[in-house]
């Protein structure tokens, strides 16, 4: 990873996510699985942008889950140290009276990174989509991401998420440290410099909806 740092300020996330929210419309998704704690922010600004006059807004539900380094021990006995995943917290399927089955859901994160997050959080949601639907997947699973790091990842997307259009991340980013705002303890220092490095000035504000 490289030592530059970007840094993005709130107004910048909210424009993505408005910039990205008539691709996902488009989608007609039934509700929003958000990755917590950095998919938290983006998914409840999404939200904004997908309410449609009339109709009650889309339910959002939490994860999260943390990773770890793991230390595997290969055959020769040599130890390597690979990147684990866990679930810190999952949706309770019966207490929130959700039902995945021949539903459209997006699941998203701020960041894909070594994309060990998002293989895992797929893979392990379309398990309770075959185990609800009886062993068959009949769900249509969508992933939003603000950034994805452009590197050689650690994990594949899932096949349902492979599929052209299943995947939407807003911006492409080099393999270097993105410096969200809710992480800022400097908020003001964290705005001059998302200001000063212009990444906030990429949008072309004609193509926002509303
Ligand atoms: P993964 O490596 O599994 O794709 O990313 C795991 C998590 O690490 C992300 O959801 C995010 O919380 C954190 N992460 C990875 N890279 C960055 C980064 O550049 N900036 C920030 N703020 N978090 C990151």
């Amino acid at each position: 990873m490289s030592e530059e740092k970007i840094y993005i300020s709130y107004n910048h996330i909210h424009q993505l996510c408005q910039e990205v929210a008539p691709r996902i419309m488009e989608l007609d998704i039934d509700f929003i699985i958000a990755i917590g704690g950095g998919g938290f922010i983006p998914a409840r600004i999404l939200r904004t942008f997908l309410k449609q006059p009339g109709e009650s807004s889309k339910r959002i539900f939490a994860i999260i889950l943390s990773l770890y380094e793991d230390v595997q021990t290969r055959g020769d006995d040599a130890e390597e140290v690979g990147t684990g995943v866990k679930r810190i917290q999952w949706i309770d399927y019966m207490d929130s009276n959700i039902d995945l089955v021949g539903k459209k859901v997006l699941v998203i994160d701020e960041v894909d990174d070594s994309r060990t997050t998002i293989h895992y959080a797929i893979n392990e949601l379309i398990k309770d989509a075959e185990t609800q639907a009886g062993g068959e997947l009949k769900t249509d699973f969508y992933m939003f991401v603000l950034h994805n790091k452009l590197k050689e990842k650690r994990a594949e997307l899932p096949a349902c998420i492979a599929k052209a259009g299943h995947y939407i991340a807003a911006r492409e980013t080099p393999d270097c440290w993105v410096a969200y705002p809710w992480e800022s303890d400097d908020i003001v220092h964290h705005q001059l410099m998302a200001e000063k490095q212009g990444y906030d000035i990429d949008i072309d504000r004609s193509s926002l909806s509303r």
